[in-house]
Formats: C-alpha cells, structure tokens, sequence
C-alpha cells in the first residue's frame, strides 16, 4: 500500500474533522429545523395565505405587507424562530468542541504534513499539543453574551427577511400568488439557512482560534504562517486577495461568516513556497475571471482602476470580532474616491 502524499491526506483531514464533523454535529438540528417549518403550524398559514393570495388576484388586488393572513404567518413564524433559536444553541457547544479538536489534528498536520511524531523525535523535534480541556475554556463563543443576543434577535432578523418579500411584491406589481410562493420560499428556506451559518462559523471562528493556542504551544519551532484559501469559483475576491499572505504565527486568520480559508505554518529550517491569490487569478482564463469577479469589477480590474486587495474589507462583528468580508464594488469606488 502507498503512502497518502501531504496534499492528498491534507485535503482527507480537512474534510474529514472540518466538513463531516460539521455535518454530524448538525445534521439532526437542521433536519428538524427544515421539518419545523415545512410540514404544521407553518406550513398551514403557508397554504392558508396562499388561498388568500388567489382571492386576492380574483379580485384585482395586490398582497399587502399588512395583511391579516400575512401577519398571522409571521407571527406564528416569530414563535417558531424562537425554538430554532434554541436548537442552534443546544448544538452548538458540540458545534464549538468539534471546531477546537480539528485544530488540535489539523495545525500539526498542515505544519508538517506526512511526518509522524515517531520520525519528529528521530530529528529532535518534538510537536506540543495543548490539553484540550485548557483550550475549550479560551474559545468561549456559545457562552458569551453576545451569542445569546445574537440569538434572541435571529427571529427578528428572520421575519424581516420574509417582510420584505411582501413590500417588494407590492412595490414590484408582483401578482398576488407570485409574491406568496416568495414567501413560501423564504418561510421555508431562511431559517434553516441562518441556523446553518451561525453553526458553521462557530465551527471555524472555534478552530482557528484554537489553531492560534496549537502553534504558539510550538513557537519554538514555527516562523510564521500562510494563510490559504479554497481557491475555486466559489471563493470571494477578499479571500482570493488574501491568499498566501505571510503573518504572525499568534495571529488568527479572520475570515467573514461561513468561510473556510485557513493557514499552513512554517517549520524552521523548512521553507515553504505559496503562489499568491493574485498570482493565481491573474492566470485564469478571462471568462472565469469575469464570472468569479462580477462583470463591472472586472472590468474596472483589468483597466487598473481596481486592485484585488481593494476588496478586502475588514469588519467587526458582535460574536466573532474582526472578521473580513469581500467589498462591494459600490463600496470600493467609494472609499478610492475618499483617497483620491
Ligand atoms: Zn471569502
């Protein structure tokens, strides 16, 4: 039997502890999550609003935001984000514990892939590992405040959400069935979304600062750290910017909700190349650029009017603290022309 090469093994572990650690962790939340409101009381006030939303049209008139049969739904909705705000927080300690165990594997396995501890001690390097129960107590997300506030406002947030398919169906002309079945769409489809966003970066926010506590444990051998992205049509121009960037091994590598870009460490005495995210974009067929990048960007990038790094756009947020988020193109033309 072959070895498994760094890369290929690398690759297994990220998606063994990151993206099946995850799903296990979750999986039964968010099923009951899409059952919660996709079969009783909401899917009735769903059917009932549709049979509300034919009257209407039969009658010439548009779904109006205040609409009794409306706000019957959303409040019955606002009662049932209340409990999937509870079964996010039921899981998401596991959710926490599974993010801080990956970082425990995976900063030695991207620090020094393909090297047992065994062939470390004959070279006389020696790799510590933090005692976990230490590090569960640093990375403290789902018993701070700010995530219980967080989840007390995810109704909130969620209600909206479905409100303004309303407002935009009567400032759009839609027709009354049309704006219903949006509805439908997001009644059903958001609050599972916001659970599975909220999960998943307590999950990474939990691993990359665990990942911080494993490689200062072993600053006696780590000179710094690279950061490393996805890198496929999926990964946001920040991230694609920020590829390959060389930083402090203390430092956290942030990243915006649900991102997965992490780093790989570099051992002393070993050097270690990474193309640049600029490097590697600039070389993509035109087509892929333009699709990855938005069309007007693109443009704008290619006369030189933009730069990749202007899309990196720092932010603070309430529970995961500095974060990085991609700009908007509108944002960018804004704060070039403050500059300027
Ligand atoms: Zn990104």
């Amino acid at each position: 039997m072959t070895q498994p090469t760094g890369t290929n093994r690398i690759g297994e572990l990220t998606r063994q502890l990151l993206d099946r650690g995850y799903e296990q962790a979750t999986r039964q939340t968010l099923n009951a999550i899409g059952a919660s409101v996709g079969t009783g009381l909401i899917n009735q006030r769903l059917a009932e609003l549709e049979a509300e939303a034919a009257r209407l049209e039969a009658a010439g008139q548009p779904l109006r935001p205040d609409n009794p049969v409306l706000r019957a739904l959303l409040a019955d909705l606002d009662t049932e984000m209340g409990r999937i705000a509870q079964r996010v927080d039921a899981a998401a300690a596991d959710v926490q514990r599974r993010g801080i165990d990956a970082a425990a594997r995976l900063t030695r396995e991207l620090a020094i892939p393909g090297v047992t501890d065994e062939q470390l001690r004959l070279i006389g390097v020696q790799w510590n590992v933090p005692d976990p129960e230490a590090v569960n107590q640093l990375v403290g997300y789902v018993n701070s405040s700010a995530w219980a506030d967080e989840l007390a406002g995810l109704p909130q947030q969620v209600l909206e959400t479905v409100r303004n398919q309303a407002v935009r169906g009567l400032v759009e002309g839609w027709n009354p069935l049309t704006t219903a079945r949006m509805i439908r769409q997001m009644a059903q489809g958001v609050p599972a979304r916001q659970a599975n966003t909220l999960m998943r970066t307590v999950q990474l926010q939990a691993y990359r600062d665990a990942a911080v506590i494993q490689r200062v444990a072993n600053q006696d051998i780590l000179t710094e750290q690279i950061r490393i992205a996805a890198l496929d049509a999926r990964t946001c121009m920040a991230c694609v910017a920020l590829h390959g960037t060389r930083l402090p091994i203390d430092e956290r590598i942030n990243d915006h909700h649900s991102g997965r870009c992490t780093s790989i460490s570099v051992v002393r005495g070993r050097p270690r190349e990474v193309q640049t995210g600029e490097e590697w974009f600039s070389q993509l067929p035109e087509e892929r650029q333009r699709a990855q990048m938005g069309d007007s960007a693109f443009e704008l990038w290619k006369g030189g009017r933009i730069e990749l790094r202007d899309f990196v756009q720092p932010y603070t947020d309430p529970v995961f603290g500095e974060m990085v988020r991609e700009a908007s193109l509108k944002g960018i033309l804004g704060r070039n022309m403050d500059e300027e």
